[in-house]
């Protein structure tokens, strides 16, 4: 019944055993997470950001890894989707915030000289204002010079109620914190999003503009973008790079740090500390 409905194309759908066993993993991902939750199974990793003027790193992004007791470790692609269709990601978003704080403080106080980090914020904890409130509170409990973190939303979070979404990055914005516009072009209403959203970064993924290893038409959209975030006055992000053609195609048309495969994978937090 769900399928159907939020199916355009489709009228009717068939029961089959491969939905069957979709649901059912989904059931038994969901009634794992709590447990998970109490025993800190889900911890954060990072996939280091490098300036394509110097080749230093700029930063990194902090992506989420479920490590099961056993040492199994889930993939957010497997967990986060289901975690926004059930609300738990609401919790699982203010948690990682909260692990990602306390990591730079960690960093602060051990006197390193930490890059700054990039979390993400998904679309359902958009929806509401607790968002703001939770980052108003890790803000005042750990005091973090704004720079060292940035926030990234999506812009499917633009679909919904506009106003309410410009208000709550506003209020993180005038806390001092830079926001980022995850997989810029992958949506419908990129262009409006740009004009309307008040943000400080985009983050173009390679993946979207990439059709088989034919870089024309994708490369000149890519160029188009990065220059129209020049003129906005936008940090630009390319993310997904996996080739030295695409570093050395970016590196030329100006855009300011890469992020993927080609630099490093996401890292466990030891061997990004090492980094
Ligand atoms: P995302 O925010 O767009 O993160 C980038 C994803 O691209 C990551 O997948 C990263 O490992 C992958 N990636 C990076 N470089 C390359 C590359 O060169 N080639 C390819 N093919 N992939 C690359 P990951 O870690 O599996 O995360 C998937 C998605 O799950 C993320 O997409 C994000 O939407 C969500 N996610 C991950 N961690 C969190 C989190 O802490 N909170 C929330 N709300 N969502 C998260
Ligand atoms: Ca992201
Ligand atoms: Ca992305």
């Amino acid at each position: 019944m769900d399928r159907t409905i939020s199916s355009v194309t489709n009228t009717f759908s068939f029961f089959t055993q491969e939905y069957r066993e979709k649901m059912m993993t989904e059931v038994n991902i969901t009634s794992q997470m709590p447990s998970a939750l109490a025993n800190n199974e889900f911890v954060l990793w990072f996939q280091p950001q490098y300036k394509t003027a110097t080749n230093e790193l700029s930063g990194a992004e902090v992506l989420c890894r479920w490590v099961k007791p056993d040492g199994t470790i889930f993939p957010p692609t497997l967990f986060i989707p289901i975690a926004e269709k059930n609300g738990f990601i609401v919790t699982l978003d203010k948690l990682i915030w909260r692990q990602a704080f306390e990591k730079m403080h960690k960093w602060l106080d051990e006197g390193l000289n930490p890059a700054p980090i990039s979390v993400n914020i998904s679309r359902v904890s958009l929806e509401s204002d607790s968002m703001v409130y939770a980052i108003k509170r890790l803000d005042e409990e750990f005091k973090i010079p704004h720079h060292l973190i940035h926030f990234e939303i999506t812009e499917s979070a633009y679909m919904h109620d506009v106003d309410a979404l410009i208000s709550r990055i506003n209020a993180i914005r005038e806390m001092g914190y830079s926001i980022a516009m995850d997989d810029f072009g992958s949506g419908y209403s990129s262009l409006n999003s740009l004009k309307d959203i008040p943000l400080d970064m985009i983050k173009l993924d390679m993946g979207f503009f990439n059709s088989g290893s034919n870089m024309d038409k994708g490369g000149s959209v890519i160029s188009s973008v990065i220059h129209m975030a020049q003129a906005l006055e936008l940090i630009t992000i390319a993310e997904g790079v996996e080739t030295e053609t695409q570093a050395n195609f970016l590196t030329s048309i100006g855009c300011d740090i890469i992020q993927g495969f080609l630099y490093s994978k996401p890292l466990c937090c030891e061997d990004y500390e090492k980094l």
